[in-house]
């Protein structure tokens, strides 16, 4: 049914956004904590402070960026950990200890959430939380009156993505911090329990203004292996005076919020990795964002297909990117498309035959033959969202390996269509 291999010499990576490659000065950076700065960070001997010191400097390299305290960056095992521990965290406040005299604890969230926020939150439901899934539009916006009107008495939490990663919708996280500070001073004023403000920032952490002052938010997670560095490092910003129960127990590291022997080496390589991405984010946003435009022109001159999502191409003489160079409506490494005739995951498959990778739908539904739930959720229907691919760019994509791609790719669709590989 597949194709023998085409072209196995090429390899173009186009799947960014599901893992990015160590940036050699984040391996650099790490090297010296394998072994020889190997000490415990909780031992108070020369390598127990050897390796706080490297903790430290890591917690105070990314609060500086992110415009956050030193004790407000609780170090994770990746972006799935901190959303978990920031959902359930905030839950079980309120569970556990009953502080809420409106009933049961309720939740909101939007229904294109990845699922390390979607699954933790339904799994609220069953620690007696009641929960909202937000609708959003055919561009994956949520609404943000909508929000309002979903908030209630009990409400506790709003988990809100940064930017989607299946079709790089990014959600405005400040409008929505902004609302949500004129809502909690009123609810103060009336006894009602504060609304905690998560946002899961994964993908927005190499292309957006990432400070929480101006986002207004109380939890934000980020990842290290969407920015050029290690798989399983994370963080969860932590406001200060937003209470959460711990997930994991034991030595009380960091604030008692995430105990366990620090990982030492992840975590310079994650404060590494976001130093780096957050220098040359101006540029490389227009640059990556060039090539978005290019492709997408060219791609939509292909015979059935459509792109998905938020159209980032703008008019003449509109900015396409703010002052501080961060774009809006869409990440500029983001394409998603829908080919009619064509099943993704066969195109998925042929497209690797020529030595070029993509995702269809979620990385992380990988295995599952259902539709994606995002391309449901913006109103596609689940033949478009079977027939849907997502290209995502990155510091080494080039013009030549998205001209390889539409070199063979109209030739791969009308073939797969003629088998009727569907
Ligand atoms: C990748 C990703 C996650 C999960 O992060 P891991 O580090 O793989 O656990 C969560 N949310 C979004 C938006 C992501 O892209």
């Amino acid at each position: 049914m597949f194709p023998k291999v085409q072209n196995p010499k090429k390899n173009i990576y186009l799947d960014y956004a599901a893992a990015t490659p160590v940036d050699p000065k984040v391996t650099t950076a790490m090297r010296p904590f394998w072994s020889s700065f190997f000490g415990n960070p909780s031992a108070l001997y020369k390598q127990g402070r050897e390796a706080k010191k490297a903790v430290n400097d890591s917690r105070k390299l990314i609060a500086n960026i992110i415009g956050a305290r030193l004790e407000e960056i609780i170090f994770t095992a990746g972006g799935t950990e901190s959303c978990n521990l920031a959902i359930f965290g905030s839950a079980r406040m309120n569970t556990d200890f009953k502080t809420n005299k409106h009933g049961s604890p309720h939740i909101i969230t939007s229904a294109i959430e990845h699922y390390a926020v979607l699954q933790s939150i339904e799994a609220q439901k069953g620690e007696s939380c009641k929960v909202t899934v937000l609708n959003v539009n055919k561009d994956g916006l949520i609404n943000i009156k909508d929000l309002q009107k979903a908030i209630r008495p009990e409400t506790i939490l709003i988990s809100i993505m940064y930017a989607n990663n299946e079709i790089g919708t990014i959600e405005p996280i400040a409008e929505i911090g902004k609302l949500l500070q004129r809502i909690n001073a009123d609810r103060l004023q009336n006894e009602l329990s504060r609304i905690v403000f998560h946002t899961d920032a994964c993908q927005a952490a190499g292309f957006l203004d990432l400070n929480v002052g101006r986002l207004g938010v109380d939890l934000m997670s980020v990842n290290g292996s969407k920015i050029y560095g290690p798989k399983q490092t994370g963080f969860l910003y932590v406001k200060n005076g937003i209470a959460l129960r711990p997930l994991i127990y034991g030595g009380g590291q960091e604030r008692n919020l995430r105990s366990g022997t620090e990982n030492v080496p992840g975590i310079v390589g994650l404060a590494k990795a976001l130093a780096l991405v957050t220098e040359d984010k101006k540029f490389r946003n227009w640059e990556i964002g060039k090539l978005q435009g290019y492709f997408i022109s060219k791609l939509m001159n292909i015979d059935g297909v459509e792109l998905i999502g938020p159209d980032p191409r703008v008019p003449l003489g509109q900015k396409q990117f703010s002052d501080r160079g961060e774009p809006s409506g869409r990440l500029p490494n983001n394409i998603s498309i829908t080919i009619k005739g064509v099943e993704g995951e066969a195109l998925m498959l042929y497209l690797d035959s020529y030595g070029i990778a993509v995702s269809t739908g979620s990385a992380c539904s990988t295995g599952g033959s259902d539709a994606s739930h995002v391309l449901l959720a913006i109103g596609r229907s689940e033949k478009e969202a079977k027939s849907s691919i997502r290209f995502s760019l990155g510091k080494s994509t080039t013009k030549a390996d998205l001209n390889y791609v539409l070199k063979v790719l109209p030739g791969i669709i009308v073939e797969m269509r003629l088998k009727c590989v569907r």
